[in-house]
């Protein structure tokens, strides 16, 4: 509450002392651009965090979907590099289960072959680099798209505009789903710099079915499937006779096919035979793609822009052994 004022109080001084200065901004807020934030805020750097969405975590948020609360947007898996496991378990304070074996069994060196996964779903991770981030003075602005950025031609600084307001850093840190638009390119105009976009189509199917789940995580199986995950432990909906399950597919056509994937997933005795539909939903998740060429071409372009390496989670290794040494682990702070 006291921060909020003092953001407020921080943000209407703008209008009078011109831009606001960070140290470093990031531009979105999947969990490797978070953590990122963080070790660069306990290196004593002043860091704002920029989100255009309502909800932080990027492809690794959760949502309400079919009635159930904070289930995962779409088929994740972690994978099951060791390290990257401990960090998420001894420093984002994550409770991390084997995929295959999701009763809640301890991790030992004889299960996770096909990986592991948080108890609670990655809602768990999100919620838990938020509480991090809560205890420190980063600012991190949701609905707040980084809407444009003037390069200074003659040394590495940049300003930057989000909502009307402007900010003034050395350093943007973005990935390769960071949406930038340069005001001052020296050959192509806002108005012509375009974003591709990816598509990913997710089909939720909430049914009647008191059996336990048969499956946590699948590849294909069937017409138009990409991937599926059986949802029922990590949101909670263990014993209810319910369970919830995720298609990722090719395209919306097949959003109206969820009738044919449930005789598809009996056939497959992936669930039981008397299973019937309950409800479903559809959720599209887009993907913007960053222009790294618009940045080579700008004078200090590659001295203010830092790209991250996050086209999979376990992208993390490379970055855990420096977050390691400066990341205060979560269990560790005050009130938790
Ligand atoms: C549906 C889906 C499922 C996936 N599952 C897995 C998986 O199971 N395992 C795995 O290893 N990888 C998975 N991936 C790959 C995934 O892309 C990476 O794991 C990771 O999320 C990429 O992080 P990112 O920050 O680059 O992109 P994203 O996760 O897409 O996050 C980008 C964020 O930046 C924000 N943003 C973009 N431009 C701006 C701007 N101009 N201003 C402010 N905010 C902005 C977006 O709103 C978004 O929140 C999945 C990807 C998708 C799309």
């Amino acid at each position: 509450m006291i921060r909020s004022l003092l953001l407020a109080f921080l943000l209407s001084l703008q209008a009078f002392l011109g831009a606001l200065d960070f140290d470093v901004v990031v531009v979105g807020t999947s969990p490797i651009s978070l953590l990122e934030a963080l070790y660069q805020h306990h290196t004593g750097k002043r860091v704002l965090i920029l989100e255009s969405a309502s909800e932080c975590g990027g492809a690794w948020k959760s949502i309400s979907v079919c009635g159930v609360q904070h289930a995962d947007l779409g088929c994740h898996q972690l994978g099951s590099d060791t390290r990257m496991i401990r960090f998420l378990k001894e420093t984002v304070g994550c409770e991390i289960i084997p995929m295959d074996f999701p009763d809640k069994l301890p991790i030992s060196a004889n299960l996770g072959a096909n990986g592991f996964y948080f108890v609670n779903g990655c809602y768990e991770m999100i919620r838990n680099i938020k509480k991090m981030i809560s205890q420190t003075d980063m600012v991190l602005l949701l609905n707040h798209p980084l809407e444009s950025v003037y390069v200074d031609p003659h040394e590495p600084k940049a300003i930057i505009r989000t909502q009307g307001l402007t900010y003034s850093t050395r350093k943007i840190i973005v990935t390769p789903c960071s949406e930038i638009k340069l005001e001052n390119h020296p050959s192509l105009p806002l108005d012509r710099q375009t974003t591709s976009k990816g598509k990913y189509y997710h089909l939720y199917m909430l049914i009647q079915d008191a059996t336990a789940p048969r499956f946590s995580y699948l590849n294909g199986r069937g017409e138009g499937i990409s991937r599926m995950m059986n949802l029922t432990h990590f949101v909670g909906l263990d014993h209810t006779g319910k369970q919830l399950i995720v298609l990722q597919v090719h395209g919306d056509k097949y959003f109206s096919d969820a009738h044919k994937y449930m005789d598809h997933l009996k056939k497959q005795q992936l669930i039981e035979q008397t299973a019937t539909l309950i409800q479903t939903e559809s959720h599209i998740y887009e993907q913007p793609y960053y222009n790294q060429s618009l940045v080579t071409q700008m004078p200090n372009g590659l001295q203010v822009f830092e790209l991250l390496q996050t086209g999979a989670i376990a992208s993390m290794g490379s970055y855990i052994s420096k977050w390691e040494m400066a990341i205060v682990p979560l269990n560790t702070l005050a009130g938790w």
